[in-house]
């Protein structure tokens, strides 16, 4: 049923709000903590026995992916209602039920660009979390200049044939299926492009993970060697495959600027400050500075967080997401590099932790949060390459001669 007038919506918040209410574990209606994310997939595993049940209960309904149509698993739901659940959602403090490539890229692009029967084959999968993709997109010698990809993809009759190297796969070490870009065609650049779909555990597929300095691995170098992939997991037409990995991008744009990516259960700056620094008789932070400083980035957060909001009902409404996305990435990434400066700032010396007991675990993780966020203004198109977007898309500037 589709609930379209104020008073069809009123009934549609009371179901929702008593089916939240028996559903949503209360555990799940806590902050959440970093390594207890779920990311879903074939090995998934819930250090929360509750986290699969909410995701399960979730899923069953589309709700992982509301607006989704229901005849691949979706919700169904119209925006309206989408924003009912949302804000029901939020009043219970219920954490997100999934987090994935899948809800916030790939799906989206499989809707507009593939055919009915990769739909009805992914996209089930990706709603249950069933199934965890990564994103092979940069390669050593293209990042910025995503086009220059040179991963090789051969048409050898009855399948196709890959062999090459991506860099900076997010979890392609975890994940169970990967997008991937490939070259098709050497003699043109951007027309060259295709857009395919393979499972990670194809012979062939090697992710190699990259440690990083704070011991963790959260991106692979990943290797291709003679991997075979059946022809019908082409997305869109051959040497097509440029337009869908832009559109990709900006839905993967859309959902860090509106995710504000995703910090996890720390306290705001401005807690942190006023425990840490102190306060006067009427409740104002000590430090006038930094009281300053803070207010200019809330009344940032805050125009922003509107912005987005706008945006998103005008890609609802049928307006596309387009190089706004860009605008917004910018933005969203300036604003979590600013909230982690902030926050160091506040914790003073309790921000040079980095293990051990001597330190509170919530500044701990700020910390990791802090050098975590220098990678804001990297992924998904450095700020650099966003502002030529912006420049030359959104502003029809020249370039400079
Ligand atoms: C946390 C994180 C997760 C990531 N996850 C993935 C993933 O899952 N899958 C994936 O495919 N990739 C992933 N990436 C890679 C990311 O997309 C690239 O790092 C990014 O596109 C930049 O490419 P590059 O690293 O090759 O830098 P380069 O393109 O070499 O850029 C180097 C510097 O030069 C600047 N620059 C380059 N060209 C221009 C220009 N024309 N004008 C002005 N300045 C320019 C850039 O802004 C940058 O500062 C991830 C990156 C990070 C940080």
């Amino acid at each position: 049923m589709a609930y379209n007038n104020a008073e069809q919506l009123e009934e549609f918040r009371l179901e929702t709000r008593k089916w939240l209410e028996a559903n949503c574990p209360p555990s799940m209606r806590t902050p959440m903590v970093d390594d207890e994310v779920v990311w879903g997939g074939r090995n998934a595993t819930f250090k929360n026995p509750d986290s699969k049940l909410w995701l399960d209960r979730m899923a069953e309904k589309g709700w992982t992916a509301p607006e989704w149509p229901k005849e691949y698993g979706g919700g169904g739901l119209s925006r309206a209602e989408a924003r009912v659940l949302e804000q029901e959602m939020r009043r219970i403090k219920a954490r997100a039920p999934l987090f994935s490539f899948g809800l916030w890229m790939f799906g989206p692009a499989l809707l507009e660009f593939g055919n009915h029967e990769q739909k009805l084959r992914f996209i089930p999968d990706i709603v249950k979390g069933k199934i965890r993709w990564c994103q092979g997109y940069s390669e050593p010698g293209a990042g910025s200049d995503l086009a220059g990809l040179q991963t090789r993809c051969e048409d050898k009759g009855d399948h196709y044939l890959i062999n090459g190297q991506k860099v900076w796969t997010s979890y392609a070490d975890k994940a169970d299926w990967i997008f991937c870009l490939v070259r098709t065609d050497t003699s043109t650049k951007h027309e060259g492009i295709s857009f395919i779909l393979f499972d990670m555990k194809s012979p062939g597929v090697e992710a190699r993970p990259i440690q990083l300095i704070s011991g963790e691995s959260p991106f692979c170098e990943t290797f291709f060697t003679d991997v075979k992939v059946p022809k019908d997991q082409l997305v869109g037409r051959l040497n097509g495959g440029w337009e869908i990995a832009k559109r990709l991008l900006q839905f993967e744009r859309s959902s860090i600027s509106s995710s504000g990516f995703g910090g996890t259960g720390s306290l705001s700056p401005e807690e942190y400050a006023k425990q840490l620094i102190g306060t006067d008789e009427s409740g104002r932070l000590l430090d006038g500075d930094l009281r300053g400083r803070l207010a200019d980035h809330r009344m940032y957060a805050k125009a922003f967080a509107l912005t987005v909001q706008r945006q998103t009902e005008q890609a609802k409404a049928g307006q596309a997401v387009g190089h706004t996305a860009s605008i917004l990435k910018y933005g969203a990434a300036k604003m979590n590099q600013d909230r982690h400066e902030l926050l160091i700032e506040a914790l003073g010396t309790e921000g040079l932790g980095w293990a051990g007991e001597g330190f509170d675990k919530g500044a701990l993780r700020v910390t990791r949060q802090w050098l975590r966020s220098k990678g804001n203004s990297i992924e998904g198109g450095t700020s650099e390459i966003n502002l030529n977007v912006i420049a030359k898309r959104v502003l029809g500037l020249k370039d400079h001669q």
